[in-house]
């Protein structure tokens, strides 16, 4: 038996369509739209390829998108002041820094500056803090951890007293998605365990996952006999391992032994087109979210 794909592209598409409805639904009853100013400093190729995919997919839901591009050798003191003039302009309901900034900039300072009214991609440590008191407390869930989330909603998986296993506790990924799945509420409710490079018999617990969650960072790290058969896989981790002579792009490869895992789970995510497809598309939905907050007091 193979097990079902769960695919993020798929998923993404249909969540990207609902927000282009709401989006033309608030500009219908309210006459704006949804702000997101992305702020770029220097010309990294990486961050540039990722600030395009962000501008790009904000101005295909009809955002109003600015991208700030800024040179290398901006001082702190500008950034700060350049933040600080987006925290107060009405128009703009999300700010993002692309990471990393240049070694002269303190980047917990710099994110730290972001109102948290406007932080959709839920760094600030108040927003932290809301994820943690979970409920009504939540404003912006990070977006990977966000993304992972809909894709076990939205493939039926149940997690309702669901054994969930998480590989990895990184503050991005590993541990707000444990303490995600842990709240109280749908597409939750979970009985969560972590564990890291110092738990003592990795297998066992991943063994008993229903709900395996995989970001480590570590190609093939969980091999099939770890897999409970009829569980469902969130593989996160994605990782270069060579490079297609013929396309000049990278192999990528997840977590998880993938052709083997899908003999014996019931629902998997590919790598890639799984998890990495849903952040952007999270950081959008976060977005739309603090623009009803800000035009309408949501
Ligand atoms: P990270 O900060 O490096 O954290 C990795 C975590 O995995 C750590 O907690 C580490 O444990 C644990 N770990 C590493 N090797 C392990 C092993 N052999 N056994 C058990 N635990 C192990 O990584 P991250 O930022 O969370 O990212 C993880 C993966 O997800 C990466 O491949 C990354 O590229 C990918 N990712 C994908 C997306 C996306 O698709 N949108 C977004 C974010 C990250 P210790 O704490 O004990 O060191």
């Amino acid at each position: 038996m193979t097990a079902e794909l769960i695919s993020g592209t798929d998923i993404r598409k249909e969540i990207l369509a609902e927000l282009k409805a709401e989006v033309e639904d608030m500009k219908a009853k309210t006459g704006k739209v949804p702000g997101l100013v992305t702020i770029l400093v220097g010309s990294s190729p990486a961050s540039i390829s990722y600030v395009t995919l962000k501008v790009k997919t904000a101005i295909s839901l009809g955002f109003h998108e600015i991208q700030d591009d800024q040179p290398d050798d901006i001082s702190e003191a500008d950034l700060l002041a350049l933040i600080d003039k987006y925290n107060n302009d009405p128009d703009i309901h999300g700010i993002l820094i692309q990471l990393p900034l240049p070694k002269h900039i303190d980047d917990k300072k710099v994110l730290n500056a972001i109102n948290p009214d406007k932080d959709v991609d839920g760094f600030h440590p108040v927003n932290v803090g809301r994820l943690m008191i979970g409920g009504d407390e939540v404003l912006y869930p990070p977006c990977t951890p966000a993304g992972i989330q809909e894709l076990i909603v939205r493939s039926g998986t149940e997690t309702s007293g669901a054994e969930v296993v998480v590989v990895g506790r990184s503050n991005i990924v590993g541990k707000p998605i444990a303490i995600m799945m842990a709240q109280k509420g749908k597409g939750a409710n979970s009985t969560v365990t972590i564990v890291h490079t110092r738990t003592k018999d990795l297998a066992s617990h991943c063994k008993r996952a229903d709900i395996l969650i995989v970001a480590a960072g570590v190609p093939d790290l969980v091999k099939p006999e770890w897999i409970k058969p009829g569980s469902t896989v969130i593989d996160v981790g994605v990782n270069r391992v060579g490079m297609n002579e013929k396309t000049g792009k990278a192999i990528l490869k997840g977590d998880v032994d993938f052709e083997a895992a899908k003999k014996i789970c019931g629902k998997i995510t590919p790598v890639p087109g799984g998890v990495g497809p849903m952040t952007i598309t999270m950081l959008m939905k976060n977005t739309v979210r603090s623009a009803w907050k800000h035009i309408e007091g949501k």
